[in-house]
């Protein structure tokens, strides 16, 4: 029997789990707050940004919305970062990616406090949990780590393979994998465009975390008997279908069950979680910057 890993179930445990934190905080009369900074006119930009507000205030997290003109220049988004640095009553920062080409986005990266900095992309933050002493986690790894535990999935001297190595996904994994700790411990691989026999290496592996965004492109020929698959892609492909176009990963879902111990689906999987961590690290950061302790989930 495969086991169908339920992104949604445990994103729900995780919010429930927050609840109890955003009362403690309240008790202290700090309510969290996230300020989502949107630049673009991108219809699937604005949905996202939507949904992260949507999600605070289910939780109990104030959202502050803010949308700046994709034409202004550069320094409109720089001042708008300071002014939220600067504002107490807000404690994380969230500026959605892609900023218009005209804006650099490494220096709006660099630009907010690492302290705010709740997407876990700052350089201060990067090094911090290569280094082995996290402050927030890249969301969607940490839903990653969030699901494998839910699934008893042991880390510990697994062999683990990462399909792709971009900033947002694919290295956070793979750095998360490497460390000595509870999630961590994994002999890590991470593969990319240029690797050779792709194949090969996730024949070879315990775990593979699949974020290529190439549709479909990791199959049960690909995969060892009993592997557990974590499937970050998420890609439109068309289909006959009211929209259009269906969503999905970057496993061909029905072969790859069929040789997985476990597997997260496309919707239903890694995407929720990553919505949940933004929630958590939202709540660590009002704990960090106002001085309460809270029991994290
Ligand atoms: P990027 O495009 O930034 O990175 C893709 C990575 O995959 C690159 O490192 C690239 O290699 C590698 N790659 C591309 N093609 C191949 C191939 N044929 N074989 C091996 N490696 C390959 O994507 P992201 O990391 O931002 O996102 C990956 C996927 O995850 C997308 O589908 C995205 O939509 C989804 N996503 C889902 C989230 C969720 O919450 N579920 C959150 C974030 C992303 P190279 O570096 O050599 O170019």
């Amino acid at each position: 029997m495969t086991d169908i890993i339920d992104g949604n179930a445990v994103a729900a445990d995780v919010r429930d789990g927050l609840g109890d934190a955003i009362d403690t905080l309240a008790d202290a009369d700090v309510t969290p707050s996230l300020a989502t900074v949107l630049m673009s006119d991108d219809p699937a930009s604005e949905t996202y940004v939507s949904m992260k507000q949507d999600d605070c205030e289910e939780v109990g997290i104030d959202a502050i919305d803010i949308e700046l003109d994709p034409d202004a220049p550069a320094e409109e988004l720089y001042d708008t970062i300071d002014d939220l640095n600067d504002d107490p009553e807000v404690d994380g920062i969230l500026v959605q990616m892609p900023v218009p080409d005209h804006v650099d986005d490494r220096a709006v990266l660099r630009r907010i406090d690492p302290l705010k900095d709740v997407d876990g992309f700052h350089p201060e933050n990067v090094g911090r949990l290569v280094a082995g002493n996290a402050r927030y986690k890249p969301c969607t790894p940490h839903g990653v780590q969030k699901l494998l535990a839910a699934a008893d999935v042991e880390t510990d001297g697994a062999d683990a393979v990462v399909v792709g190595r971009s900033d947002i996904v694919g290295k956070p994994m793979a750095n998360l994998f490497v460390q000595k700790d509870e999630y961590g411990n994994a002999t890590t691989t991470v593969c990319h465009s240029r690797t050779e026999d792709l194949a090969a290496k996730t024949r070879a592996a315990d775990i593979v975390v699949a974020a290529a965004g190439v549709p479909e492109m990791i199959d049960g020929d690909m995969l060892s008997e009993g592997v557990t698959v974590v499937d970050v892609g998420i890609n439109r492909v068309d289909a006959d279908t009211e929209k259009g176009y269906e969503l999905v990963g970057d496993v061909e879902y029905e072969s790859a069950k069929e040789k997985a111990g476990a597997i997260t689906p496309v919707p239903g999987g890694v995407g929720p979680m990553t919505r949940a961590m933004l929630l958590w690290n939202t709540v660590k950061a009002a704990s960090l910057q106002h001085d309460v302790p809270v029991d994290l989930p």
